[in-house]
């Protein structure tokens, strides 16, 4: 059991802003989140495996992280390593490269192949695959044609990709030029966050098959050694943004709720991987192409290593926490890699022998008979091996002659069980037809790689001989598919058929008898004899029984994911509801704000009115400034309310209203330096008298006259005039506040509304599949209660006829009895006879 390898990279900053508030540490394989100033922010400190800072080279990511996962695969490992991360924080980079330093694909690529050539006692033969996977369908970057592949699994190969073209390749730049034109089939589209973003995720595999060289003394290159093959997996990720950063909608949208489903799946598996064995319960990979594909990477048979890419700037420090949660939860899986080994029986023959040798050896010079009794046990035992081998080989070849008997009554089932599966496969509708088509380029692709292919190819140690490793698995290899066992593929789907139909649900047949019988002649009555054989009764039970465990299986799934939906259905609800609490809630804010205004309207013209109150004289320049002052900012109060009802009714954008507003302040500001104006050149004295008043004013106050009186009346005003302006800016700057605040929240209010269309789009498209989901549950349920009725209907026949047979037996029996008694009576009657004739006869001579 070995941890996944995790490491964190940080990309360099493309902008030139300095940082506000906070920025990301790289400290040795620590990075954590400081203040400006330099303090860390608790709780936002991550450790990895590394930490590779903004001036890491791919060349030092390649040599810490990936190197000894390539090496591992070239010893028959599995391996994986792959790039998670926001759009635009270098997972390209870190996986392609750029011209000037080579990203870990090709660093990988030519490791490989230096690695092999220093391996001298063993022969080499590499496949490479290029695939993407875009709106959760599997596209074949090596052939434009190959598009919605199928993902199968089998005992012996595993999980893999059916019809995936392969190319068998012996040089690094063979396969550096293959990349480059798989490139141009990639899907890139234009987002707000990378001008280029890859809108897929893609899987570059590498098949590393090998086999020992003979060095036999003997010569005999015709024997067979142990296949050692193992797959290696480098992944580019598609990126890990929220929608409503990227602003993308349309076909930008769809692609990013797929990428981001699909990396929901990733994280719920990696989640759940994290968790303890006994915690962890039902790990769904299936739930994803991309998971399913990477399942052997993650938490089985495979070494792995994880480059999560950030992205430095301070926008980006949500998705950046993301991130490292991601990193921080896949760090605590554990995997348990070990060397695939193709053993067959010449090569089990082969290890035996040389076991004996061995013991031979330790054996000479001593007279242990322990041993020497053990070497003919191992004799006897590799002697009994290969006659039971011989004796399979026969059974298997009847075996075979009494299948091809059986495939006629078969057919019927099969087409059953065929129907069956389609309906239940709902994520799989058209597999069908794939499936055809993915045969028919199959038999053309088989056609022509055979042709243009032959043995062109060949690893670094390839050898002429038409016998050997790599002629040999190179023949075969022509074919697309990945796994390097030699099966037809008709034979890839029955045994998907089958591998699905297995999973280990038990039908108790008592139980089942137990339904109401129906009449209903589901075989064809030429089958029905008394000849047929219990053993075909029981295949048939036994494939009717398989047939209900699919249909009950694939029940239990539909209900399990239905229920999964109902309550992500639920919780979409709550989120829905919690958005319209607060887009209700941002509505009303202009409202609230014109009630406010209204109100402090109000109070002003209260507050003047009493003011005004006090003032006895009309016609004084007081009374003037006040009536003035109370024109000014009525009409400053109606404005507000005018901006806010057009704020409310949004008859024009803000900037209008701003606009209005400036012009508004403008008039109000010349009315009120017009009346101050006519105000002070009311109360101003002639011009002789000016200094003297002036004087007297300056004088303290000290027994002011008529015009001194004046004078500071002027003063008093214009000390109240710069009151009012004050006043006015304050209110001025407050309504820009106000501008500001209704622009914010308008924004947000915007935002909010997008996303909650989303999360609509999102309910509906569940509700959709929900539906979709109880009609099949119900079409499976019917259908399993039809082949429930069927089997009662053939156990009951096959009751009958048994007991058919039975009374035959009886009668034949009973039969035979009296048979036997009257041949008895016959004999003795004769027996009788021929006494009598032999006495009556002597009697007659003698007469
Ligand atoms: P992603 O694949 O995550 O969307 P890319 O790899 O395309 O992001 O990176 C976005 C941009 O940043 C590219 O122009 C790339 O050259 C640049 N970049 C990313 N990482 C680095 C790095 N470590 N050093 C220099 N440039 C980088
Ligand atoms: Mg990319």
């Amino acid at each position: 059991m070995e941890k996944i390898c995790v490491a964190v990279r940080v990309r360099p900053s493309v902008s030139s802003e300095s940082f506000n508030g906070a920025y990301w540490n790289v400290e040795d394989n620590r990075i954590s989140l400081h203040r400006l100033h330099g303090t860390p922010i608790s709780g936002l400190s991550y450790t990895f495996d590394h930490v590779f800072d903004e001036s890491s080279t791919n060349a030092r990511v390649y040599e810490l992280l990936t190197k000894d996962i390539i090496h591992a695969a070239v010893d028959g490992f599995n391996g994986t390593a792959f790039a998670y991360g926001q759009t635009s924080s270098g997972k390209t980079f870190t996986m392609n490269g750029s011209e000037t330093d080579a990203g870990i694909i090709s660093r990988a690529v030519k490791d490989v192949f230096a690695k092999i050539q220093m391996i001298s006692d063993r022969e080499f033969l590499i496949r490479v695959s290029y695939m993407e996977i875009y709106n959760e369908e599997i596209n074949d970057l090596f052939s434009v044609e190959n598009q919605k592949l199928q993902i199968h699994e089998s005992l012996e190969r595993g999980i893999f990709v059916s019809g995936l073209r392969e190319e068998i390749v012996n040089n690094a730049e063979q396969v550096l030029k293959l990349i480059e034109l798989g490139e141009v089939n990639r899907h890139f589209g234009e987002t707000n966050m990378n001008v280029r973003s890859s809108r897929s995720h893609t899987i570059f595999r590498m098949v590393i098959e090998s086999k020992g060289k003979d060095t036999n003394s003997s010569g005999d290159s015709s024997s067979v050694d142990a296949i050692r093959v193992s797959v290696l997996n480098l992944v580019d990720l598609a990126g890990s943004e929220r929608i409503a950063k990227t602003g993308a909608d349309g076909v930008r949208l769809k692609e990013g709720k797929y990428i981001n489903r699909s990396l929901m799946v990733l994280g719920n598996v990696i989640n759940k991987l994290s968790e303890g064995v006994k915690q962890r319960g039902h790990i769904p990979y299936r739930d994803s192409k991309l998971t399913r594909i990477l399942q052997p990477a993650l938490g089985g048979n495979a070494k792995t290593s994880i480059i999560c890419t950030i992205a430095p700037e301070e926008v980006h420090i949500e998705e950046t926490k993301g991130t490292l949660q991601f990193a921080s939860r896949a760090k605590r899986i554990t995997n348990c890699a070990q060397v695939n080994e193709i053993l067959t029986d010449a090569a089990l023959l082969k290890r035996q022998k040389l076991e004996i040798e061995d013991l031979r050896k330790k054996l000479q010079g001593s007279h242990a008979e322990v041993l020497e009794q053990e070497i003919l046990k191992l004799r006897n035992d590799m002697l009994k091996y290969e006659l039971e081998r011989e004796k399979l080989a026969i059974e298997l070849e009847e075996e075979r002659k009494s299948h091809k008997e059986r495939d006629q009554r078969i057919r019927e089932q099969q087409m059953k069980i065929d129907n069956l599966s389609n309906l239940v496969s709902f994520s799989d509708l058209d597999r069908n037809s794939n499936q055809d088509s993915a045969r028919q380029s199959l038999k053309e692709e088989c056609s022509e790689s055979s042709v243009h292919q032959g043995d062109a190819f060949s690893t670094p140690c390839f050898r002429a001989d038409p016998k050997a490793f790599v002629v040999k698995r190179s023949n075969y290899s022509t074919l697309p598919d990945y796994s390097p066992l030699p099966d037809t593929f008709s034979n890839v789907a029955d045994e998907d058929t089958w591998q699905k139909m297995n999973k280990g649900y038990m039908a108790d047949l008592d139980s089942l008898q137990m339904t109401p019988a129906r009449k209903v002649q589901s075989f064809p009555s030429n089958d029905i004899t008394p000849a047929c054989s219990n053993d075909n009764f029981k295949l048939e039970v036994q494939q009717l029984k398989r047939q209900l465990e699919i249909a009950t299986e694939e029940k239990n799934e539909l209900e399990r994911k239905h229920v999964e939906q109902i309550m992500l259905n639920h919780q979409l609800m709550d989120e829905i509801s919690e958005l319209q609490q607060e887009a209700k809630l941002i509505q009303e804010i202009p409202q609230r704000l014109s009630e406010s205004v209204g109100n402090c309207k109000d109070v002003y013209e209260d507050i003047l009115s009493i003011v005004q109150s006090f003032v006895s004289d009309r016609e004084s320049s007081t009374a003037k400034l006040l009536s003035s002052t109370s024109d000014i900012g009525k009409s400053l109060f109606t404005t507000l309310e005018t901006h806010f009802s057009m704020a409310m009714d949004d008859r024009s954008s803000s900037t209008g209203n701003n606009f209005l507003i400036q012009e508004q302040c403008k008039v109000l500001y010349e009315k009120l330096n017009s009346t101050i104006t006519s105000l002070v050149l009311s109360e101003t004295p002639s011009s002789e008298n000016e200094e003297v008043r002036a004087q007297l004013c300056s004088c303290g106050n000290k027994g002011c006259t008529q015009g001194g009186e004046t004078a500071c009346w002027k003063e008093e005003l214009s000390n109240e005039l710069n009151t009012i302006k004050e006043r006015y800016y304050g209110l001025e700057k407050e309504l820009d506040h106000n501008n500001q605040l209704l622009v914010v929240s308008k924004e947000r209010y915007d935002i909010l509304e997008r996303e909650f269309r989303l999360l609509k789009e999102d309910r509906d498209l569940l509700h959709q599949l929900v539906s979709d989901s109880s009609q099949k549950l119900s079409l499976v349920t019917e259908q399993k209660e039809n082949v429930l009725k069927d089997l009662n209907t053939e156990v009951q026949r096959r009751k009958n006829l048994e007991e058919e047979i039975k009374q035959f037996s009886v009668a034949f029996a009973s039969r035979q009895r009296s048979l036997m008694s009257f041949h008895s009576d016959i004999k003795s009657n004769c027996e009788k006879l021929r006494t009598q004739c032999l006495v009556s006869l002597p009697k007659s001579r003698g007469c």
